[in-house]
């Protein structure tokens, strides 16, 4: 077994846990963006979205559902970002799926990610081509 994840939920490796049932694994991020930066993991295995399956996914969402206004009243956080990494060119880093439950504080520093308008009739191209995958 050589995911990193799977080990710490087989407990090879360790981890802070702060919640664990039979659908998932939920532990502290060793290099948080800020205190209370935890992960939502599934102790099934599965790389990222593109191979999930819909129910484990929806144990993760309901798993953070439960977990993340825990960790704001716990660590006194302002608001808190929900993320997936899916893939290199989105940052994962680590190959079995997982959700960041991250803390924000009002003057941590948080910057929206840089966006750019749509062209001229570009943003109906864009649907139009999700909506023919979707098809
Ligand atoms: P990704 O970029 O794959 O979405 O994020 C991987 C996260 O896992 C990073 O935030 C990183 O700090 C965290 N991480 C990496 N190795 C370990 C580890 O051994 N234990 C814990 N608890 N977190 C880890
Ligand atoms: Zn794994």
């Amino acid at each position: 077994m050589d995911c990193l994840f799977c080990n710490i939920i087989a407990k090879k490796f360790p981890a802070v846990f702060v919640y664990e049932d039979e659908k998932v694994a939920v532990f502290l991020d060793i290099n948080p963006t800020n205190p209370g930066h935890t992960l939502v993991v599934p102790k099934a295995h599965f790389e990222n979205i593109f191979d999930v399956t819909e129910e484990t996914f929806c144990d993760v969402a309901a798993a953070t559902k439960r977990l993340a206004p825990a960790i704001r009243a716990a660590v006194g956080a302002d608001g808190i970002n929900l993320m997936v990494n899916n893939g290199r060119a989105a940052g994962q880093l680590i190959p079995h799926i997982h959700l960041h439950i991250v803390p924000r504080l009002m003057a941590d520093g948080f910057r929206h990610w840089k966006g750019a308008p749509y062209k001229n009739g570009e943003i109906e191209q864009v649907a139009e081509k999700i909506r023919a995958v979707l098809a």
